[in-house]
C-alpha cells in the first residue's frame, strides 16, 4: 500500500518536497499544509493538492476565497508521515502535535539535532534512520558537505580531516527583505561556523571545521575545500568516486562550466522543474590532489539538495526500502543523472 505523506510548510522546501513526494509511485501526497491565503496556496490547489491550514486561519481562506479541505488536524489524522517544512523553530513545537496523533515526521535542518532521533543524509547514514519516529534531514551546507565525503569514503577514500570555506547566499530568490545587498558579511562571526557541529550529527568521526560568509547572491551556496584523506590517492581516483556516485554532478570547464549560474542556466535549458539542481555540483577543473591532500570547490543548489533526501527519509522511516533501492528509485523519479552511477 502506498505510503500516505502530508507536507507541512509549503516554502522553498515544502513545495518541492510537496512536488516530489507526489512522484513517487509507492507514496500518495494527501495534502499540503499553509498558514497565509496567498499565490503560493492559490498555486497548491492549481497542481491539484488538497489545502489544510490551521484551524484559526479557516476564516482568513474562506474570506480570500481559497478552498480548504480542513484543518492541520485533519490532515494528521490521514497521513502515515508528515515532513515539516516550517522556519526554523517552528517544526519543534510542531512535534507536541505529531506525537499527539501519532505520526512520524521528518525536520529540515533549521531546527535543532534534537528535534529527532537522528539526523540524515542518505549517502552517509540512511540505514540509522531506518525504522525511527522522528528524522531531521540536515541544512543544505551540511548535506552538501557530508554527501561529499561520503561519496570519497563509498569509493574506498578514507577523509581525516576536513576544512570548509563556504560563501553562503544572501538570500533565497523570494526573499526579498533578506539581504546582504553590498557587503560580504561574516556569517556567523566565528569558527568554527555551526555547519561543522552539525555535520558530525551525521558523520561522527570526521574531524571537521568550517567558516562561512554571506555574499549579495540568490542562486546557490559555494564551498571551497580543502580535505586530509587517510592515504595517498590519485587525482583520477577520486574522480572516478565522484563520478559514480549518485547525486553528484562533475562540471567540466571543458564544457563551460566555471559558475554557478551556468550550471543553474543548464538546468532552465533542460527544462528541470524550477531550475533545481538537488545534486551537488562539483567543478571538475578546481579539484586538486597531491598525495593525501585534497582540494575542491563544489556548488550547492540551497533550495533543491535537500529535496531528494526528503523522500528518502520516509522510506527508511518506515521501513519499506533498502538504502540504495531508495536512492535510485527517488533520484530517477526526480530526473537527477543516474547515467554512470552506480546504486550500491
Ligand atoms: P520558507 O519560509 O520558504 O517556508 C516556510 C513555510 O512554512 C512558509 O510558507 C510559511 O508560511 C509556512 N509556515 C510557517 N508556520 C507554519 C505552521 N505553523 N504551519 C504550517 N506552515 C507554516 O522556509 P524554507 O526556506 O522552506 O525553510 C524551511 C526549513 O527548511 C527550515 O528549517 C530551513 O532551515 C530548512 N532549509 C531551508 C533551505 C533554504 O535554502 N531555503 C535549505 C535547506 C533547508
Amino acid at each position: 500500500m502506498a505510503l500516505r505523506v502530508g507536507v507541512v510548510g509549503y516554502g522553498t522546501i515544502g513545495k518541492r518536497v510537496a512536488d516530489a513526494v507526489s512522484r513517487q509511485p509507492d507514496m500518495v501526497l494527501v495534502g499540503v499544509a499553509k498558514t497565509s491565503p496567498d499565490y503560493l496556496a492559490l498555486e497548491a490547489l492549481e497542481k491539484g493538492y488538497k489545502l489544510f491550514v490551521p484551524r484559526d486561519s479557516l476564516p482568513r481562506f474562506s474570506g480570500a476565497g481559497i478552498k480548504v479541505e480542513g484543518s492541520i488536524e485533519e490532515l494528521l489524522q490521514s497521513v502515515d508521515v508528515v515532513i515539516d517544512a516550517t522556519p526554523a523553530g517552528i517544526g519543534k513545537r510542531n512535534r507536541r502535535l505529531y506525537e499527539e496523533y501519532g505520526v512520524r515526521a521528518v525536520f529540515q535542518g533549521g531546527e535543532e539535532p534534537d528535534v529527532a532521533d537522528v539526523s540524515f543524509c542518505a549517502l552517509a547514514n540512511y540505514e540509522r534512520a531506518m525504522g525511527k519516529r522522528f528524522v531531521r534531514v540536515v541544512s543544505c551546507n551540511t548535506t552538501a558537505l557530508a554527501r561529499f565525503i561520503a561519496a570519497l569514503r563509498l569509493g574506498g577514500i578514507g577523509v581525516e580531516r576536513v576544512r570548509a570555506f563556504i560563501v553562503r547566499r544572501g538570500a533565497d530568490p523570494h526573499e526579498f527583505r533578506r539581504g546582504p545587498i553590498n557587503d560580504i558579511v561574516l556569517n556567523p562571526p566565528a569558527v568554527p561556523s555551526h555547519h561543522a557541529k552539525d555535520v558530525r550529527t551525521v558523520i561522527e568521526d570526521v574531524d571537521i571545521v568550517t567558516i562561512a560568509v554571506a555574499a549579495p547572491v540568490t542562486l546557490a551556496h559555494i564551498h571551497f575545500l580543502h580535505l586530509e584523506l587517510s592515504k595517498a590517492v590519485s587525482r583520477a581516483d577520486v574522480l572516478r568516486s565522484l563520478k559514480r556516485c549518485p547525486r553528484i554532478l562533475l562540471l567540466s570547464s571543458v564544457k563551460g562550466f566555471n559558475s554557478v549560474a551556468q550550471v543553474i542556466e543548464w538546468a532552465r535549458d533542460v527544462g528541470r522543474l524550477r531550475n533545481d539542481v538537488p545534486e551537488l555540483m562539483v567543478f571538475e577543473n578546481c579539484l586538486w590532489v597531491s598525495g593525501n591532500e585534497l582540494v575542491a570547490v563544489v556548488g550547492v543548489h540551497q533550495e533543491s539538495i535537500v529535496v531528494p533526501e526528503n523522500v528518502d527519509a520516509v522510506r527508511a522511516m518506515m521501513g519499506v526500502a533498502s538504502k540504495w533501492s531508495s536512492i535510485r528509485r527517488t533520484d530517477e523519479s526526480l530526473g537527477l543523472v543516474v547515467e554512470g552511477k552506480v546504486y550500491g
